[in-house]
């Protein structure tokens, strides 16, 4: 894991002391000795993580972390606090300010690189996600930003597992203000239920007297319908291991008991936030693939599909000597409906046109709009009698009804030509299959239209 960390201490030694050690763990490290250098570098570089002193002259660590956090642009860093404060009071602050983590001075080893090594896979998760959704969209990060800054309109959703019913109480209560919570004390009946139900955030407190709650943590990262779902482990104070190896395992965040409510509620809103950001980010992903590659008035598949699907089928059939078939349609004398009546009756008769070749193919059958008034199907596992005879269905089907237009208002009798064509000895790409069927579509206009041609194999 290759990341760059900017190491920020207003103390000489400080700096080279954290350098070392994250150098010798094969990170590339900035260094900043105050706040105005490290914000400035931000800006300017790409970096991956942040190690910021609290008590630095001029602007102090909580100040640096609330303008990162504050600027679109640097939001997404983690920041993890190196400081000889260890209150309470000084760590809800900090995360209040948006701070990831803590380490105390003088810093363990074992801790820094730990915490070093899960904030940066957690960040790498999300930046793919981020890149994905701008570049989709093509929108700046301040949509984004606004997206994700985070008010939370209703409470959140958390699964708290807890083998103690005296500790879920106070939990419940201390959490109420921010969230509904669910608690369970069987882990295994948990799993399921985190599996079922769209929670924003599990938090597993490691009190259980025969039970591993790791086993827990890394089942709900295992599983697909987990995956996403934030988890939080309560350990208890000074079980370094146990916290070392649920970050390993993929645990978003951590807190040890004696649980300071304030920090508890702190760390938990700012998982909930992040849920419900990342959560947006993939949805507008999904959306926006769908709608690149889905035909705005007909939504059927458009032609950018098509040429990456058939791709993918007909290498596919060729490798496994299956055969597969495609059908090009399309409609007769076309334009004449829309030079007659208008080009929203025209859009009309597309609409009804493909819902007829939806409702005639198979399932397993891929129909795309291909240009104007044209149609591709292509028909997996089909020979070319079977592609024939489905394209006289499509034919005679919308010979024999009239395309009504208008609201109803009128109804228009219309015809369509097709070409079929065959994977066979001689065709070798996927684009000599459409040419065939092409050439077969030529044809069939040409032999006096509404009738189905085959090309020669
Ligand atoms: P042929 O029988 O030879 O196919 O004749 P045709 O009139 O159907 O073919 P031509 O290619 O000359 O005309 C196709 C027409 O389709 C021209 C274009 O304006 C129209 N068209 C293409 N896309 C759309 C669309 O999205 N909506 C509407 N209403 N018309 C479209
Ligand atoms: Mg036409
Ligand atoms: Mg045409």
């Amino acid at each position: 894991m290759t990341a760059r960390i900017l190491v920020v201490d207003d103390i000489p030694a400080n700096v080279k002391l954290l350098e070392a050690r994250l150098l010798a763990e094969y990170f590339d490290v900035l260094t900043a000795e105050n706040g105005y250098q490290a914000l400035d570098i931000c800006d300017k570089t790409q970096v991956d993580l942040i190690l910021l002193d609290i008590m630095m002259p001029g602007m102090d660590g909580f100040e640096v972390c609330e303008r990162l956090k504050a600027n679109h642009r640097t939001a997404h860093i983690p920041v993890v606090m190196v400081t000889a404060l260890d209150q309470p009071s000084d760590r809800v602050r900090g995360l209040k300010a948006g701070a990831d983590d803590f380490l105390t001075k003088p810093v363990n080893d074992l801790q820094l690189i730990s915490r070093v090594k899960s904030l940066v896979r957690l960040k790498t998760l999300s930046d793919e996600l981020r890149i994905r959704a701008e570049t989709a969209h093509n929108i700046g990060m301040e949509d984004l930003g606004r997206v994700g800054d985070g008010r939370m309109e209703e409470a959140g959703q958390v699964l708290l597992v807890d083998g103690r019913g005296s500790s879920q109480e106070r939990l419940i209560k201390t959490l109420k203000p921010i969230a509904d919570v669910v608690a369970m004390s069987d882990p295994q009946a948990a799993l399921f239920d985190a599996a079922e139900n769209a929670y924003d955030l599990v938090i597993v407190n490691a009190n259980f007297d025969d039970y591993d709650p790791l086993r827990l943590c890394s089942q709900l990262r295992s599983l697909e319908r987990t995956r996403f779902i934030p988890v939080l482990i309560i350990t208890d104070q000074g079980d370094e291991q146990m916290t070392v190896r649920a970050l390993d395992l993929g645990v978003n965040d951590y807190i040890a008991r004696p649980v300071d409510p304030n920090e508890l509620v702190a760390r938990t809103l700012t998982q909930i936030r992040r849920k419900r950001f990342n959560d947006r980010l993939r949805t507008s992903v999904k959306q926006t693939i769908e709608l690149a590659v889905t035909d705005g008035l007909t939504g059927l598949n458009n032609r950018r599909y098509l040429d990456s699907h058939l791709k993918m089928l007909f290498n596919r059939a060729k490798a496994r000597n299956r055969p597969l078939s495609i059908c090009i349609t399309d409609i007769d004398r076309f334009k004449s409906v829309n030079d007659t009546y208008g080009h929203d009756s025209g859009d009309d008769v597309l609409k009804e046109f493909s819902s007829r070749i939806r409702s005639t193919v198979r399932g397993a059958d891929l129909a795309c709009r291909y240009g104007g008034e044209e149609f591709v199907v292509v028909m997996p596992d089909t020979s070319a009698d079977v592609a024939a005879s489905v394209a006289e269905r499509l034919r005679s089907i919308i010979e024999s009804k009239p395309f009504a237009i208008q609201s109803g208002a009128g109804a228009l009798s219309l015809t369509a030509s097709m070409g079929i064509a065959t994977i066979s000895d001689g065709i070798e790409t996927p684009e000599q299959l459409l040419k065939q069927a092409d050439r077969a579509l030529y044809e069939a206009k040409n032999g006096g239209r509404n009738r189905v041609v085959a090309a020669a194999a």
